[in-house]
């Protein structure tokens, strides 16, 4: 199996919610290392590059506004991005975040347990980020942490 890298982002439902914690304590259950941790101040740029691939879906102006935080009361949006490391990271921590969609991931995930669909506009407010595959997650560390900034 091969040694991967992927990218989580505390989302700013997980941070108004107090829930950072408990994020990074589910992930530490797996074998993978935390090999980087940074507060990012989120701005539009970087919400549209983050989430380019849905760039044209009908909720993606709600999307963005919801990363940056505009849902949450948050003026300036600080989240804060890790990268773990470790044999299948992209999948393992899929599983411990658990589906996309709060009200049919696994109750034992993060976003089972913590996530809502919000009824004003219908977005996912699953609390966390993680990458979806080894080419998103190569990425994403390089748009959230810049090319050669992270420790070796
Ligand atoms: N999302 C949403 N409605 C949808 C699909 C996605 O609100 O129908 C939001 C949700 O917050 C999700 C994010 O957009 O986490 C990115 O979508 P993606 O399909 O990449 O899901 P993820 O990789 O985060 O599971
Ligand atoms: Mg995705």
């Amino acid at each position: 199996m091969a040694i991967e890298r992927t990218l989580v982002v505390i989302k700013p439902d997980g941070k108004k919610r107090k829930l950072t914690g408990l994020a990074i304590d589910r992930l530490d259950q797996s074998n993978l290392e935390m090999v980087a941790a940074k507060v990012v101040k989120v701005d539009r740029e970087l919400a549209e590059q983050h989430y380019a691939a849905l760039k044209g879906k009908p909720f993606f102006e709600n999307l963005v506004k919801f990363f940056l935080g505009e849902f949450h009361g948050f003026k300036t949006c600080r989240l804060l991005a890790l990268i773990y490391e470790g044999e299948n990271a992209v999948a393992e921590v899929r599983r411990i975040v658990g589906a996309t969609n709060p009200e049919e991931a696994d109750p034992h995930s993060i976003r089972g347990s913590f996530g809502k669909i919000n009824p004003k506009n219908g977005i996912m407010e699953n609390v966390i980020h993680a990458s979806g595959n080894t080419e998103d997650a190569k990425r994403e560390i390089a748009l959230w942490f810049g090319e050669g900034n992270i420790e070796s």
